[in-house]
């Protein structure tokens, strides 16, 4: 789960990691009174989004004056921001984050990850901060220092001490420094984070460190430990189907293209998607009902299904184990009742009580086409499609 970067900085603030003075708005109004509420100018108007590049999209701006502070977070709110995160279509504006400008004298990079091929949290930090990490690892890699730290040991003294030298740190902000790691691998390991970036850790003209930016990401498996993270959770941000398939426990990733599918069990879904690219389509969704799911859920996982727009044909692809094919078939019926199929479907159905399930869908005439196997439907549904 994503979360603001002025969410990301109060809890930061939690655990004295230190980051600037500010306050989140959702006016113009509230913006004037946050700026008159700091301690003189330059002010930084952000917006408040859940990806990154914002600056160079135009959503983090300087203002030296309350004229400028009105005009920049009359323009910023509401703007339908466009970053190399968000995709063509963009992010509409809804908060603004006010903080207080701060001198840099130096932009660096920091952060936090699970590395699961080394079953630990991996520190990287950077000197080249304020950029692209990727293209920093791509061209320079050198200049990336990673530090894995041993969940069970906790972070050492030396390890902190490796990655302020790597940051070419001067003597008098090396403990501050380290104080900082130390604080924010406590609140990594504490909320179950799967990341943690700092980009750009800034270093002032007076040796000070501090977070200018934020961005955390929480493991969603463990948000049922954390009651109050989900309070930070912002609807607004997510995509509107996924959230829908949430509700009812369905495993859905909204795709670009245009053959929908419904499947149980996420291998079999990934195999499914991987056949309709070699038929030549391209798959709309990740759609995993689950090796239990209820025909009602079945129901819920079609119905989002043929309200997308962009799916011009169904793949149905079901291995009847815990779920027997026979509820499956209940499922798709109810659906269709309710929401009416006029796309082409395809149905590809194996396993405990398969003859029942094809009965079930036989009797109930909704038109749709079966396969013999997973080769034939994929062919079917390319057919369909292109
Ligand atoms: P992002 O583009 O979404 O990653 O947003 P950031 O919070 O990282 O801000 C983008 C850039 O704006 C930073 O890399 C800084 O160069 C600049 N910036 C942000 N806050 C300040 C500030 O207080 N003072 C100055 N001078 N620049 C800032
Ligand atoms: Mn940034």
């Amino acid at each position: 789960m994503k979360i603001h970067e002025y969410q990301a900085k109060e809890l930061f603030r939690q655990y004295s990691v230190p980051v600037p003075e500010g306050k989140a708005v959702f006016s113009v109004e509230e913006a004037k009174e946050a700026a008159q509420n700091l301690d003189g100018f330059p002010v930084v108007v952000k917006a408040q989004i859940h990806a990154g590049g914002r600056g160079k999209g135009g959503g983090v701006k300087l203002a030296s004056s309350m004229e400028e502070v009105e005009t920049l977070a009359n323009e910023i709110l509401g703007m339908t921001l466009v970053t190399r995160q968000t995709g063509p279509e963009g992010r509409v504006v809804k908060k603004l984050l006010i903080e207080a400008g701060q001198k840099i004298e130096k932009e660096l990079y920091l952060s936090l990850l699970v590395d699961r091929a080394t079953a630990s949290i991996v520190i990287m930090a950077s000197r080249d901060g304020g950029m692209d990490i990727e293209q920093v690892a791509e061209k320079t890699p050198e200049r990336i220092v990673k530090v894995h730290v041993d969940p069970l040991m906790g972070i050492q003294g030396y390890q902190l001490r490796q990655v302020g030298f790597g940051l070419e740190l001067p003597a008098a902000a090396m403990k501050q420094f380290s104080q900082l790691l130390s604080n924010l691998y406590k609140f990594f390991a504490a909320k179950d984070c799967s990341l943690a970036e700092i980009n750009p850790l800034i270093l002032t003209a007076d040796d000070q460190v501090l977070a200018l930016d934020a961005k955390v990401d929480f493991d969603s498996n463990a948000l049922y430990r954390h009651k109050e993270l989900m309070e930070l959770r912002d609807l607004d941000e997510e995509d509107l189907m996924e959230v829908e398939a949430s509700k009812y426990n369905l495993n859905y990733i909204n795709l670009d293209g245009n053959v929908g599918n419904i499947v149980n069990g996420a291998g079999l879904a990934m195999a499914t998607m991987d056949i309709i690219k070699n038929a030549g389509a391209a798959p709309a969704n990740f759609m995993d009902v689950g090796g239990g799911a209820s025909s009602e859920q079945v129901e819920n996982a079609f119905r989002i299904i043929l309200a997308d727009d962009k799916v011009k044909a169904v793949l149905i692809n079901i291995f009847g184990g815990i779920l027997r094919c026979d509820n499956f078939a209940r499922g798709v019926v109810d659906a269709a009742k309710k929401t009416g199929i006029n796309i082409p479907v395809v149905v590809r159905m194996e396993g405990t009580n398969v003859e029942e399930g094809k009965k079930i869908l036989d009797d109930a005439n909704l038109g749709l086409a079966s396969a013999v196997d997973l080769i034939d439907a994929a062919e079917q549904i390319a057919a369909s499609v292109n």
